[in-house]
């Protein structure tokens, strides 16, 4: 399964191809993206004499943006989220860069530019083949085992692209119910005698959806996700400038989403992720106060890499 290509097949690979994890990789492909995306600013000028220094500028305009973030990023002290006994430690910049890992179960989702911590995650999940999450995907809807204790499922989220995300499960076993009646004794015997006695019982725990639009919530088959522990998801719009629509349009969820499907979240807490880069830390605090009480209350916005207005 992991073999030096895996990168491009899906995840959930193993990282035991580290080296495919190599920062330059990561700083290319997110120079490119930045170039392509100034490129097609009007300010740029057209082909001819002036589409040599039009492009020169373009580039150093995109190598100064990319230095800039990787400035912010550094300054920021990785601190990452406690939720429901879980470290959940990571950055999730719109556009930009994610990576979130969960270190107690040992997985990475998304590999964002390849960040240190990252690497130090067996278990790697893709979601979808955007550059600031990488990779390209063929679906697998199988289980997959991480510990005997522990495996991972993909559910389908909605994007641009195709994506999806994961459930991981503590596995768990459960007497029968048909023996619940017996003495420690009587379960002894009937274990030795070779019959089943337990049913394996599956409890999500941690659910990551990466980029999706809030069909995710109202599909059946996702439950799951919204019953998990943990559900990791995104919110990269915020606020009025940018409405429902936009954020539908770019395979995006808005903040008033998640605000109008409350009552399908079960989850006992919610990462919020992947905010756009047009906020700073004070909107994001500020638009997630603004969440119903009910919501509020297991509500952890993820804002590693995001500026303050004061800094
Ligand atoms: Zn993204
Ligand atoms: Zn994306």
């Amino acid at each position: 399964m992991a073999t030096s290509t895996s990168l491009f097949s899906l995840a959930p690979l193993r990282l035991t191809h580290r080296r495919l994890l190599s920062p330059t990789l990561g700083t290319a492909s997110r120079f490119q993206t930045l170039a392509s995306k100034r490129a097609a600013a009007p300010t740029v000028s057209g082909p001819g004499g002036g589409a040599g220094s039009g492009l020169l500028s373009v580039l150093d305009r995109a190598l100064t943006d990319e230095e800039e973030y990787r400035r912010a990023r550094a300054q920021v002290q990785r601190k990452g989220v406690e939720a429901e006994g879980y470290a959940i430690e990571g950055i999730s910049v719109g556009g930009h860069e994610t990576c979130v890992t969960v270190p107690s179960l040992n997985v990475a989702f998304d590999i964002g530019r390849g960040p240190l911590f990252a690497v130090r995650q067996d278990h790697l999940f893709i979601t979808h083949a955007h550059l600031d999450h990488i990779c390209s995907i063929t679906f697998s809807g199988e289980t997959y085992e991480i510990r005997n204790d522990l495996v991972a499922r993909p559910f389908q989220t909605h994007h641009t692209v195709p994506s999806q995300g994961y459930v991981i499960y503590s596995v768990r076993r459960k007497l029968k119910k048909q023996y619940a009646h017996l003495k420690g004794s009587q379960i002894v015997k009937l274990k030795q005698s070779g019959s089943e006695i337990t049913d394996t019982i599956l409890y999500p725990e941690v659910a990551f959806t990466g980029d999706t639009t809030s069909d995710f919530i109202l599909d059946p088959r996702n439950a799951d996700a919204l019953r998990a522990k943990v559900l990791i998801t995104e919110a990269t719009f915020l606020d009025d400038q940018v409405d429902v629509d936009h954020a539908r349009e770019h395979g995006h969820m808005h903040l008033s989403e998640i605000m109008e499907h409350s009552q399908w979240f079960r989850n006992e807490a919610i990462i919020l992720t992947h905010f756009s880069n047009r906020y700073s830390l004070e909107d994001i605090r500020k638009a997630v106060s603004r969440l119903q009480p009910k919501l509020l209350s297991k509500v952890v916005a993820l804002t590693e890499g995001f500026k303050s207005e004061y800094s």
